[in-house]
């Protein structure tokens, strides 16, 4: 790491870990909640700098963005019935280059997500439908 974060800015950044995925709004909800101390003006002034910093990055999916911490590529897999949203490693070059040679096109990046029914909620259905 080259520049020393701040106290807050690592607050910032280990509560977005620890959340994994979380909308702008969440994470100030959980840091207001937990860190008393620091000011919604901080706040925000750290997610546009780790931003920058390409510590964090903000995540675009059909319902809403979310921010995670910045790590090995990956795609996100949104359940469409709690919304959880969840990191798939898919070989994201692998992918890129069969679909290159495939459409003839230079291609430089993708941006996808998958949508379906988590683990945890076919698991719920099932036990429903067992009560039923
Ligand atoms: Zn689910
Ligand atoms: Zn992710």
């Amino acid at each position: 790491m080259t520049k020393r974060m701040t106290t807050q800015k690592k607050i910032l950044y280990e509560s977005l870990e620890k959340l994994g995925h979380a909308s702008v709004e969440s994470l100030i909800e959980y840091i207001r909640i937990n860190y008393k101390q620091i000011s919604l003006a901080t706040i925000y002034r750290n997610i546009h700098s780790l931003i920058t910093e390409n510590k964090i990055k903000l995540v675009k999916l059909r319902e809403q963005d979310v921010l995670e911490t910045v790590k090995l590529d990956h795609i996100h897999f949104v359940c469409e019935s709690c919304g959880n949203v969840i990191d798939l490693v898919v070989d994201k070059k692998k992918l890129i280059s069969k679909a290159s040679k495939d459409c003839m096109h230079q291609i430089h990046y993708c941006d996808m997500a998958f949508y379906g029914v988590c683990q945890n909620c076919t698991r719920k259905g099932k036990e429903n439908e067992v009560r039923l």
